[in-house]
């Protein structure tokens, strides 16, 4: 007999802010039996939630139950900053050569086959507009390499063949409402999300033909037979296949062991912002032209007319941050925003929060069949709203043996890489991103 047994369960750090600003939730189901499923899958993030759409829209037939350990849209996938992206971000990295040009092809068609699939999930399940809104991103630098990174990565999306716009500082200050920007670079296939309200309208749009359970964690997972039983505290589901949507959770399991590197990164919210005070336009979305610099959006919709600041990364292999970390990384989005909005230095920050993402080392996926009828759709590194979709429909087909373009690019994708022991890959880690950090300066 196989046993899988969890040495931890996701922690949510601080409030997922996009979700505060929902009506309540439905009630709570929780696993209160022992049932059976066809397919069972853990995590009802974007790689779990759309693994369940695209194993339905497969086999209408097929009994598919989803296991959360939490709320709906409580997890990283309604705590992130909403920015559905169609591009590699890393499009002008020195190492653009070769076959570069040809793989950012490929991913710029994968992203896109996401948020297609998205698309059609907003439209068939009346998500609201302003929670999946195809409107476009851009790309905003605070700083003279930055403008001159804008300027690169315009010049590698012309080979491609996409279309995109510069814009000068004196149209960043018309859209933002601030005269901190010298440019920015708009490119149009970014969906901008209210994370938390796509993520729940995805669990509605499923209820009824996917079942769904929250506060329902897999504690173990073992072998009975042809099937598999995940174990949660009040009841179990038995399986003869089962999705891994759990990202970095799936290590918790030992899966991918010492290959999954566990990263958080911390956003702040304010509060409503006074009527009329800021300038520009009433909602924009801006990425920064380091990657490792602040992002920024200014939303005005569900939960009103508010900022969301998100920077700092930190690595954590304990899966876990505390509250000062929390409260550490609020006093840099404190300043990065005071930096930003001068006008608007008496709005408090109304929510703090931390996310866990996953990355490896080699920025593939962790995907796959890992054991007889145990598929991987985690690791989804940067761009996780994206590339989590993807992963969650190409496990789907790959346990209901659908063979596709999609499945053929995952299955052609490398293994993560191992890292180097502990506390070498912390200090190693921790030490880049915090220089990264500080070299990314005003971006
Ligand atoms: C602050 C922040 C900003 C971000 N901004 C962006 C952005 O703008 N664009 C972008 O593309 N990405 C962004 N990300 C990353 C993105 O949120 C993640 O990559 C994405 O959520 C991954 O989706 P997923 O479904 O694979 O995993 P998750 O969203 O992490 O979902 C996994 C789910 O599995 C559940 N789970 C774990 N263990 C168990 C268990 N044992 N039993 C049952 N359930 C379990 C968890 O509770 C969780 O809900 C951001 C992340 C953060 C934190």
């Amino acid at each position: 007999m196989t046993h899988f047994t969890a040495k931890r369960l996701p922690k949510q750090p601080g409030p997922a802010g996009w979700n505060c600003l929902l009506p309540a939730p439905p009630p709570t189901r929780v696993l209160g039996e022992d049932i059976t499923a066809d397919i069972a899958i853990i995590g009802a993030g974007f790689a779990g939630l759309s693994a369940a759409r695209r194993l339905v829209q497969i086999d209408p037939n097929s009994k598919v139950v989803v296991l959360e350990a939490g709320r709906v849209a409580e997890g990283p996938a309604g705590r992130n900053s909403g920015f559905m992206i169609d591009l590699p971000h890393d499009l002008s990295s020195d190492t653009y050569a070769g076959n570069a040009e040809e793989n950012d092809r490929v991913q710029t068609s994968l992203n896109r086959a996401a948020i297609a699939f998205g698309a059609d999930a907003a439209s068939e399940y009346e998500i609201p507009k302003d929670a999946f809104d195809p409107c476009g991103k851009i790309n905003a630098s605070a700083t003279p390499m930055g403008d001159q990174h804008n300027r690169d990565y315009g010049a590698h999306l012309k080979k491609l063949g996409e279309s995109y716009r510069l814009l000068d500082s004196t149209e960043m200050a018309e859209l933002t409402g601030t005269d901190y920007y010298t440019s920015g670079l708009f490119t149009p296939g970014t969906v901008m999300l209210q994370p938390a309200a796509y993520i729940r309208g995805l669990a509605a749009g499923l209820s009824d033909t996917v079942n769904l359970f929250e506060n329902s964690p897999v504690t173990e997972i073992s072998s009975e037979g042809p099937a598999w039983k995940l174990q949660s505290p009040k009841g179990s589901v038995s399986a003869g296949k089962v999705i891994l949507a759990n990202n970095g959770h799936a290590e918790s399991f030992g899966f991918f062991s010492r290959r999954l590197m566990h990263i958080f990164t911390y956003a702040s919210m304010t509060e409503q912002l006074p009527e009329g005070v800021l300038g520009g336009a009433l909602k924009w979305g801006v990425t920064p032209a380091d990657p490792m610099g602040t992002t920024v959006r200014r939303i005005n919709g569900i939960g009103g007319n508010r900022i969301v600041v998100r920077t700092r990364f930190t690595y954590n292999p304990s899966m876990t941050v505390s509250n000062s970390a929390v409260a550490r990384a609020g006093r840099l989005h404190d300043q990065k925003f005071a930096e930003r909005f001068p006008i608007l230095k008496d709005v408090p920050m109304a929510y703090r929060w931390a996310g866990h993402l996953c990355v490896s080392w080699n920025g593939v996926p962790a995907h796959g069949e890992l054991e007889n009828g145990i598929y991987a759709a985690v690791c989804q590194n940067g761009l996780g709203t994206a590339k989590g979709t993807l992963a969650g429909m190409s496990a789907a087909e790959m346990a209901s043996d659908v063979q596709s373009e999609l499945t053929q690019a995952m299955s052609a994708m490398d293994a993560p890489r191992r890292l180097p022991p502990e506390p070498i890959a912390w200090i190693g880690a921790n030490a880049t991103l915090r220089w990264k950090e500080i070299r990314s300066g005003r971006e």
